[in-house]
C-alpha cells in the first residue's frame, strides 16, 4: 500500500506547521501602565513618605470611603497638587459637587497634568487617572456630568491630593 506513507508525510507536515506556530506567538505584551514617568522611586521609598492612607490610594490604587475626603466639602482657592509628588493637577475653579462622594473636577490644570489609563478591575470599564509626573493613582475620570463645560467628571480621591491654598492680599 502507498498510502500510508504519504498519511505519516502529511502528519509530519501538519505537526511541524503547528511547531513553527507556536514558536512565532511569542511576543512581548505592552502594557500602557507601564509608561515612564519623571519621578519614580522604590515602594520602600513611597512607604516611608507617604501615610498608610496615601500609599494604599496612590501607589496600591485603593480609593477612599465616600465623603470621607478632606476636600470633599472644601470650597476654599487654590490649586490642587500631587500628594506623592506636588505636581499642580487641578484647579479649585474647576471642582464642583457631583454628589459622588469624591472631590470632583470637570479639567486638569493642563492637558499633562495627568495620564489616563483603561481600568477593567472590579468587573467594570473605567477610565483611571494618575498623576502625570509620579504614576500615582488619584482616582477616576467619568464622561457623565453635561452640565459641565467639558462634559467630563475627574472623580479624585481626597488622600491623593493636597490643597494648596491661594493667599489673598
Ligand atoms: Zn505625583
Amino acid at each position: 500500500m502507498k498510502s500510508i506513507p504519504f498519511i505519516v508525510l502529511i502528519l509530519s507536515l501538519g505537526l511541524n506547521a503547528c511547531g513553527q506556530q507556536s514558536t512565532s506567538v511569542k511576543e512581548e505584551k505592552k502594557d500602557s501602565t507601564m509608561a515612564t514617568f519623571e519621578v519614580v522611586k522604590s515602594e520602600s521609598e513611597w512607604k516611608s513618605q507617604l501615610d498608610d492612607e496615601q500609599f494604599r490610594v496612590l501607589r496600591q490604587k485603593g480609593t477612599e470611603a465616600p465623603f470621607s475626603g478632606k476636600y470633599y466639602y472644601e470650597n476654599d482657592q487654590g490649586v490642587y497638587c500631587c500628594a506623592g509628588c506636588n505636581n499642580p493637577l487641578f484647579k479649585s475653579d474647576t471642582k464642583f459637587d457631583a454628589g459622588c462622594g469624591w472631590p470632583s473636577f470637570y479639567e486638569p490644570i493642563t492637558p499633562t497634568a495627568v495620564k489616563e489609563n483603561k481600568d477593567i478591575s472590579h468587573g467594570m470599564v473605567r477610565t483611571e487617572v494618575v498623576c502625570g509626573k509620579c504614576g500615582g493613582h488619584l482616582g477616576h475620570v467619568f464622561n457623565d456630568s453635561p452640565e459641565q463645560p467639558t462634559g467630563l467628571r475627574y472623580c479624585i480621591n481626597s488622600v491623593s491630593i493636597d490643597l494648596d491654598k491661594k493667599e489673598d492680599k
